[in-house]
C-alpha cells in the first residue's frame, strides 16, 4: 500500500540510491555542467535520511514529501535544490491528507511534481532537463491508471518511462542550465538531473514491490 511507511522508504532508497550513484551523477555533470550534481543531490537526502525519524509514526504521505521538500531546498543548493524542492512541496499539496495513495493519487503527485519544476524553471520537454525525465513518467503513468493498472504498477511504469527520458536527453541540445552554454557539445552527453529524477521515481518504485 502507498501509505505514509512506503513514502518513508521510497526516500531512504532514494537516499541509498544518490549514495550508489554519486561518483557517476558527479561524472555527468562535469561533461556538460559544474560537476556537483551528484554531491547536491547526495548531501540533500543525507539530510533527508537523517530527519525521517523526526516525523510523526502517523506521518501520511503528504508529511513526508514536505519534510523532503525543505529539507532539500536547504541542503541542496544549485539549480536542482529549488527545482526539486518545489517539486515536492507541490507533490505534498496534491496528496494532503491521502493515508493511502490510489493510482490516480499517483498520477497527482508526478503531476504535480513535474508542474512545479516547469513553473520554477520553465523548461520545455526536449530541452534537456530533468523534465524530460518527469514528462514521460507523468503520461506513463497516466496511461497505466487508464489501463487499470494497480498503484505499484502505475509507479513501474513511471519509473522506466523516466530511465528512458533520461536516456533520450543524450543526443539533444540543452536550452536551459548551465548545459545549454555549450551549445553543440552538449550532444551526446546525458542530462545528469534527468538521470537523478529516473533514480528517485525507480527509488519509488521499489518501495512499492
Ligand atoms: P547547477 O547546475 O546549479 O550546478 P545541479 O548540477 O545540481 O545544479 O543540477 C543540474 C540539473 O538541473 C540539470 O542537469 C538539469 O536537469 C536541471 N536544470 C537546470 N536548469 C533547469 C531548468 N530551468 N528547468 C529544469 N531543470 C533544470
Ligand atoms: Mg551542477
Ligand atoms: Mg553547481
Amino acid at each position: 500500500a502507498l501509505n505514509g511507511d512506503w513514502a518513508r522508504a521510497w526516500m531512504t532508497g532514494a537516499h541509498e540510491s544518490m549514495t550508489a550513484h554519486r561518483s557517476q551523477l558527479i561524472s555527468l555533470d562535469r561533461d556538460i555542467g559544474d560537476g556537483d550534481h551528484g554531491e547536491n543531490m547526495s548531501r540533500g537526502f543525507d539530510a533527508v535520511a537523517a530527519k525521517l525519524g523526526d516525523l510523526p509514526a502517523d506521518a501520511n504521505p503528504a508529511d513526508v514529501l514536505k519534510l523532503v521538500a525543505t529539507t532539500l531546498i536547504s541542503t541542496v543548493g544549485g539549480a536542482a535544490g529549488p527545482l526539486y524542492g518545489t517539486a515536492f512541496l507541490k507533490a505534498s499539496g496534491a496528496v494532503a491528507g491521502q493515508d493511502e495513495l490510489d493510482g490516480g493519487a499517483v498520477v497527482a503527485l508526478l503531476t504535480a511534481a513535474r508542474d512545479g519544476i516547469v513553473l520554477r524553471g520553465k523548461a520545455e520537454p526536449g530541452d534537456k532537463t530533468m523534465i524530460d525525465a518527469w514528462t514521460p513518467a507523468v503520461d506513463a503513468a497516466d496511461a497505466a491508471v487508464s489501463e487499470g493498472a494497480d498503484p505499484s504498477a502505475v509507479l513501474e511504469a513511471a519509473a522506466s518511462a523516466a530511465e528512458a527520458g533520461a536516456e533520450s536527453t543524450e543526443p539533444l541540445v540543452a536550452h536551459k542550465g548551465r548545459a545549454s552554454y555549450l551549445g553543440d557539445r552538449a550532444i551526446g552527453h546525458r542530462d545528469p538531473g534527468a538521470q537523478s529524477t529516473a533514480y528517485l521515481l525507480r527509488a519509488a518504485a521499489e518501495a512499492a514491490a
